[in-house]
């Protein structure tokens, strides 16, 4: 006892000897971190599992010939070079986004086609400034020469309509990955936002198009798709799998489009990477709930989104959360299975006016960086969330291809 006392002694005399930091000291520091964070966004690789901008720039009715300029620099979206510059973001997903609307009226696969046209087309306009990418080592070459990469992934596998000889088609085209659903149960598997468990999990057409993914070497991307669905991939694929947009559902309990803690152990043990969505009714409960009223007074008030009343609701009520919230969202993976299974898929210019304080844009990732260095993740941690685990997956996938295509 006397023993213990007298390490007690010592140890409040060495922390009351101490000399506190001051505020400036403080301070000092934070800004000796916030440059650091600066240097590490533009040192590493940078990529994002989910970026919409084909379909931001077709909704805008986008002409490559007339329009070209607000790809480098716009107010509109999350997204531009500049912006992308300045964030340090070298390799953005380009999402394919295919509307479940289509699953009925047809035209998947053209829809597809027109959307990787427009992200050639934004390589041909500027080919000093962005590249098509299929690898992660054609990442890597396009990046040591001052490009943005723009990888493409198809978000909804209702792309390939009913025929398997697509997915060969897609991958030649330079996609790299594909979600297998989206907002509704499609050919292939069932939705997390729908309520029909059309198939309870995969589909039989389904079990098919994850064999011929891992054959093609496509990632298999189990972001929007159910729970059972999720399993039944888990069992079917050979490869590891990403969730390219996802986050923790251990912060938005019973919002099944996000990943349990037991989903996340079951994907890390595929070797897989869970790519944390940064919309706030993604990671924030708080934001669920302020999101639900206001649909509660529109629906009420019978008001659209145009209408003054909407806009003067909305503005009084902010949904938004906030950087140090994703940050929750990374410690969290890491805390259940380490290191190597967390990335960043931030949804931008897909999740409209929710996103969080300080990642408004592609602008911001430093400030993401900045707290994870404030939480002590080491630079080599933060260098794996920034690409390493979604490189390491990627080039698994692209290495066990059967037939390497010739991209
Ligand atoms: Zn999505």
């Amino acid at each position: 006892m006397k023993n213990i006392s007298f390490v007690f002694l010592i140890l409040v005399s060495v922390i009351s000897c101490k000399p506190t930091p001051t505020g400036n000291e403080d301070s000092a520091n934070d800004e000796q971190l916030k440059i650091r964070a600066q240097e590490l966004a533009h040192n590493f690789i940078i990529t994002d599992g989910h970026i919409d901008l084909p379909y931001r720039l077709k909704h805008q009715k986008f002409n490559i010939d007339t329009d070209k300029a607000s790809i480098l620099s716009t107010t509109e979206g999350d997204f531009d070079f500049e912006r992308a510059k300045i964030g340090g973001l070298d390799a953005p997903f380009m999402s394919i986004y295919i509307p479940s609307d289509y699953q009925t009226t047809g035209g998947a696969k053209l829809l597809a086609d027109s959307l990787i046209d427009m992200v050639e087309s934004i390589e041909r306009a500027f080919p000093e400034k962005f590249a098509v990418a299929a690898t992660p080592e054609q990442v890597s070459q396009m990046v040591a020469a001052g490009k943005i990469a723009l990888p493409m992934g198809i978000e909804n596998g209702a792309a390939i309509e009913d025929n398997l000889s697509y997915l060969a088609h897609f991958r030649n085209r330079g996609v790299s990955y594909i979600t297998l659903t989206h907002a509704k149960d499609n050919l292939i598997c069932d939705s997390s936002y729908d309520t029909t468990y059309m198939h309870n999990g995969v589909s039989k057409f389904g079990e098919s198009v994850i064999k011929e993914m891992n054959r093609l070497g496509i990632m298999v991307d189990v972001s929007h798709i159910s729970d059972s669905a999720f399993y039944d991939v888990m069992r079917l694929t050979t490869q590891p799998v990403i969730a390219s947009h996802s986050s923790c559902r251990h912060f938005t309990p019973g919002f099944e489009r996000n990943m349990s803690d037991e989903m996340i152990k079951v994907l890390a043990k595929n070797g897989g990477v869970i790519q944390i969505n940064f919309g706030s009714t993604f990671i924030d409960e708080n934001s669920i709930a302020v999101k639900e009223e206001i649909e509660k007074y529109a629906e009420e008030n019978n008001l659209t989104e145009e209408d003054s009343l909407y806009k003067s609701y909305t503005a009084s009520h902010p949904i938004y959360s906030n950087v140090d919230k994703v940050a929750d969202h990374i410690d969290h993976v890491v805390s259940l299975v380490g290191i190597d299974h967390v990335g960043l898929g931030s949804d931008y210019d897909g999740v409209g006016d929710s996103l969080p304080l300080l990642l408004k844009d592609v602008s911001h990732y430093p400030n993401l960086i900045y707290v994870l260095l404030k939480r002590g993740y080491s630079e080599s941690d933060i260098e794996k969330i920034c690409y390493k685990n979604v490189f390491r997956v990627w080039g698994e996938v692209v290495s066990h291809a059967e037939q390497p295509q010739a991209l």
